[in-house]
């Protein structure tokens, strides 16, 4: 057992780089498995015999096939460790004939799989619930080509985020997508969950920027949707079913992206605000005063930024106010830009909007400040179990959750702090108690969703609706568009064996 203890810990070790703290996941309890702490059945599919482990070893390699439980059990629990699976094959494959090969052969075999990247996702959509194979993508992580005119990076679906950010930057060119988890995270992974993050205000989502996909379905197939093309409508746009489904419709391969141009100048504002109201009337000034430079408007209140500032000792580079705002621009002339923002910066400080700030465009100060936005996501969770929640709402009532949970909960819990994308009307709400209980749960499920759902929101902005969630989509999906997902589901994967338990409540 403590050997596993020190696999996990080392698996943890090398995932968490950069930003996202080490210690944030360092206490190496084992989670309870996830059919029991949610009570799931089993469904009818095979379970994996040796002679299945034969043939992944014929088409892989021994090194590419784990089975060692202390090599197997770190891919069976999720990033905040609510999760975990009881897996006890992880694949990696290293093309899509090797893919297709698995699949084809699973299928056939009626056995489970549960397609994994970095395994940073926030709703158990990663890990398996109970014997799923896992594929892992790691493996898969070259870059095919990249047109430095056009923009079009065409890459395998294992490739991790930052990397192909650096990669992309030292040719004048960025990612359309940028996360807390960016060290880890995979663009397949990002595309199956239709990524949102940080800059998502001023280059739209991924439906937008994905030019083209290759994905393989459950039976093996490979679909060829690889064009790096801006503009083709030659029939049904097939790319966004994969996009954001979070593996259920199929395994991604090869993702074609459009990347932005590096902007030259990049300035940053971090500001001290009295009250939600004011960021409301903050953000409609910054949309008219920094217009076509805006390109991130993101909010934290106080006991966000001060859980972060305390649990992972980073610095706040202002002092103490209720609530913080954080204004990136990116544009082609830093003189004007950072002028801009200053003056920005001056005018709603002679209104009374912003209390305190800091305008900075030295890459140093830039670096800091994300940071330490960057890093609230797991702060709270070297302090007990987090409840993470993440909705879309109107921007009238985008704050509104927070207090009425923490009246709700009524000293329950250690902290209840939101943050998040005001720019896309996405908050994050996370709720810190010491350890998970049932009783908290019922608290906020499905209050949380009835809530939302009142305000004609999203349940889920952004992380998707994985293992935790397909029994509430229905507070955000209407009965007839379930229907379809159902019917899609049933069409691309007849036997149910891609990622089960996920995104669809009961079939
Ligand atoms: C610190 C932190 C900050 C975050 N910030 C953001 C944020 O700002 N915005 C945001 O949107 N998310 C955010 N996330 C959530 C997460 O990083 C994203 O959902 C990310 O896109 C997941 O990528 P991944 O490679 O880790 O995928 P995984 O977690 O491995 O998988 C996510 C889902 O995609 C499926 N999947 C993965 N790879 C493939 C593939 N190749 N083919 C088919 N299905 C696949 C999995 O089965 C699973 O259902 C954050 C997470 C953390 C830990």
């Amino acid at each position: 057992m403590s050997i596993m203890f020190r696999k996990l810990g080392i698996l943890i070790k090398s995932i968490e780089k950069n930003n996202i703290r080490e210690k944030v996941r360092c206490a190496s309890t084992l989670p309870q498995l996830s059919s029991e702490k949610y009570n799931i059945k089993r469904k009818q599919f095979s379970n994996v015999e040796s002679t299945d482990v034969n043939y992944f070893k014929r088409i892989l390699g021994e090194e590419r096939v784990l089975t060692e439980e202390t090599d197997v059990m770190p891919y069976n629990i999720d990033w905040i460790k609510n999760c975990r699976g009881q897996s006890s094959v992880v694949l990696k494959p290293k093309s899509t004939e090797e893919v297709s090969n698995i699949l084809k052969y699973c299928n056939e075999r009626r056995l489970a799989v549960c397609p994994q990247g970095g395994n940073t996702g926030l709703v158990g959509g990663s890990v398996p619930v109970f014997d799923e194979i896992i594929i892992n993508f790691t493996l898969m992580n070259k870059v095919i080509s990249l047109d430095e005119i056009s923009g079009a990076l065409i890459c395998e679906s294992g490739c991790i985020l930052e990397n192909l950010d650096n990669y992309v930057r030292d040719r004048n060119l960025i990612m359309p997508l940028d996360l807390g988890a960016k060290g880890t995270c995979q663009i397949g992974g990002n595309a199956s969950t239709n990524a949102g993050g940080l800059r998502l205000l001023r280059y739209g989502n991924l439906h937008g920027s994905i030019l083209g996909i290759e994905a393989v379905k459950a039976d093996g197939t490979v679909i060829d949707c690889l064009k790096a093309l801006k503009k083709d409508n030659t029939g049904y746009h097939l790319k966004h079913l994969f996009i954001g489904s979070e593996g259920t419709l199929g395994v991604i391969t090869k993702v074609a992206v459009h990347c932005p141009a590096l902007p030259k100048a990049v300035t940053l504002g971090f500001f001290g605000v009295e009250n939600f109201e004011n960021i409301l009337q903050l953000y409609r000034s910054a949309k008219t005063s920094l217009g076509e430079i805006l390109s991130a408007f993101e909010m934290a209140d106080f006991e966000a930024i001060n859980t972060t500032v305390k649990n992972l000792k980073l610095p706040n580079p202002i002092a103490d106010y209720p609530f913080y705002v954080l204004v990136e621009t990116h544009g082609s002339d830093e003189g004007h830009d950072s002028e801009k923002l200053s003056r920005f910066l001056s005018k709603e400080m002679d209104s009374g909007l912003i209390l305190d700030g800091t305008v900075t465009s030295e890459p140093a100060k830039i670096q800091t400040i994300w940071n330490l936005r960057e890093s609230i996501a797991g702060a709270g969770l070297v302090q007990g179990y987090m409840f993470k929640y993440d909705v879309s709402l109107p921007l009238r009532n985008y704050y509104d959750l927070v207090p009425q949970l923490r009246t709700k909960l009524n000293g329950r819990a250690s902290v209840v702090f939101g943050y998040g994308h005001v720019g896309d009307g996405n908050i994050h709400i996370n709720v810190i108690v010491p350890e998970y209980t049932k009783e908290i749960c019922s608290l906020l499920e499905p209050y949380i969703f009835e809530e939302v759902s009142k305000f004609n929101g999203s349940i889920s902005a952004e992380h998707g609706i994985g293992f935790r969630k397909p029994h509430f989509i229905h507070y955000s999906k209407d009965p007839s568009a379930l229907q379809l997902m159902k019917d899609l589901k049933q069409l691309m994967d007849p036997n149910g064996i891609l990622n089960p338990y996920k995104v669809l409540p009961d079939m």
